[in-house]
């Protein structure tokens, strides 16, 4: 299909084959600021995500409270659950909402071309024009409000993101997750909660909550992403003319700085609430924590995925096999979250005592030593690289459309300004990631970034 260098306000920045995906990418910016990539390919499974970059300047949970709302009736569909209704029907393959640490994104997908231009005119539609102006007391039923049933009861605070967030700082895990990121990130927007703290939730005013809207969904902070068949011009005529058309270009401060490096690292206790009948024996989770580079370093990206395959996941990984013979807790595993400008790395050990945390350390650095020293079974290397490699030609990610899951891949470099479709070029790095075959690239990966990484921490999770 040919598209002119300037179609509907949108102007073309690049064109370009992507050769991994089969598809033709295309970069657009539009005369309202809105950035838009089109990946054109025979694949029915349409995909439309419109994502904001929504910062949190503290933890009442603003971007989580505003991904609720404007789901709450809009000025072409005023009515209470829009969804509920048009979904009724609907051929959708993925619909959702989701906050991130520093962004927002509205993603649907249908196999339907009448169906999916419907949910793109719902979703552009909730996102520009939601109702929260004319009704604030959809941020008392989403965000939080006081309730009192009968007189004499006390007076309790409810709220559908409220209620949630409960819910999610009642599980251990997810307080030892959400205590690892706020700890290597300190005086920075992944230090709060874009979730929202159940604690700070009902600091929320309904000004700020406006004035947050105000701010950061407009089209020059946002990123769309168009995937699937179809007509390219029939999409950015439906966008141009039903949305972008009214807006003009403006300019908006939400740049995810980078984190101020450590030069030493840290240590740090955090505790978890259990009942008062409860035993405290065995329920500490002992972990040590790494800033990994940027997530816009593709090789690097997929490099530390493999190395918690390689580390901590494979039947046969010796730094899980090292810490589970050593009795340190019942339980160990890796994780690697890249979904922030600067991915973290970690390593946890389950059901132990926060007495042994330097056995923990010690014996870490020790068993790293010698797999650097010793290198690493080239037979587990080839078994990691295959996982991925599968993973990225089948395109195969269980009940996620394709669409969406390279929308995720492209957020994670566009989000901080990196160009969308070289996210998406993965033969390079992979072909450099298999030197590893022949040479020590994972026992250096190892040494830079976890040997000898200054910004780390050890986080001790006991129960209270
Ligand atoms: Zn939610």
């Amino acid at each position: 299909m040919n598209i002119a260098k300037k179609t509907y306000g949108f102007a073309l920045v690049e064109k370009k084959k992507v050769a991994e995906i089969n598809s033709m990418a295309r970069l657009f910016r539009h005369d309202s600021g809105a950035e838009l990539l089109h990946i054109e390919n025979d694949d029915d499974n349409k995909v439309f995500a419109i994502t904001f970059r929504t910062p949190p300047e503290n933890s009442k949970g603003i971007p989580h409270i505003l991904e609720h709302s404007v789901l709450c009736g809009s000025r072409k569909y005023p009515i209470k659950e829009p969804f509920v209704e048009l979904l009724k029907g609907s051929f959708k393959t993925f619909l959702n909402a989701m906050t991130f640490a520093d962004k927002t994104m509205y993603p649907v997908a249908s196999t339907n071309e009448k169906d999916f231009v419907n949910l793109m005119d719902v979703y552009l539609d909730a996102v520009f024009h939601p109702n929260i102006y004319e009704q604030p007391e959809i941020l008392m039923q989403e965000g939080w409000h006081h309730e009192l049933n009968k007189k004499e009861d006390e007076i309790s605070i409810k709220g559908v993101v409220y209620n949630e967030m409960q819910g999610a700082f009642s599980s251990p895990e997810q307080i030892l997750f959400r205590n690892i990121q706020r700890s290597l990130f300190p005086d920075h927007v992944y230090g709060f909660e874009s979730g929202g703290d159940p604690d700070e939730i009902p600091n929320l005013s309904y000004e700020e909550f406006i004035d947050f809207h105000k701010r950061f969904y407009h089209p020059s902070n946002s990123r769309i992403f168009v995937y699937g068949d179809g007509s390219i011009e029939d999409r950015l005529k439906f966008i141009h003319k039903e949305y972008l058309e009214e807006f003009s270009e403006s300019e908006i401060d939400s740049d995810i700085p980078l984190v101020k490096p450590w030069d030493k690292p840290d240590e740090i206790e955090k505790y978890y609430p259990i009942s008062a009948n409860e035993d405290e024996k065995e329920k500490t989770y002992l972990s040590m924590n790494f800033v990994t580079g940027e997530s816009n370093n593709l090789e690097l990206s997929m490099a530390m995925g493999m190395l918690d395959y390689i580390l901590m996941e494979s039947p046969a990984a010796p730094l899980k096999k090292a810490l589970l013979e050593s009795r340190l807790g019942k339980d160990v595993f890796g994780s690697y979250n890249n979904h922030l400008r600067q991915p973290f790395f970690s390593i946890i050990v389950k059901n132990s005592e926060s007495e042994r945390k330097t056995e923990f350390s010690e014996l870490l650095y020790s068993t790293l030593e010698k797999i650097i020293k010793n290198g690493i079974d080239k037979k587990l290397i080839k078994a990691a690289i295959n996982i991925i490699e599968f993973h990225l030609r089948e395109a195969d990610f269980g009940s996620y459309p394709k669409g969406l899951v390279y929308c995720m891949e492209v957020m994670n470099s566009w989000n901080y300004n990196g160009n969308p479709i070289q996210a998406l070029e993965y033969e390079t790095s992979l072909k450099k990631i298999k030197s590893a075959l022949t040479t020590n690239y994972f026992e250096k990966l190892i040494d830079k970034y976890l040997m000898n990484n200054a910004h780390r921490n050890l986080l001790v999770l006991s129960p209270e």
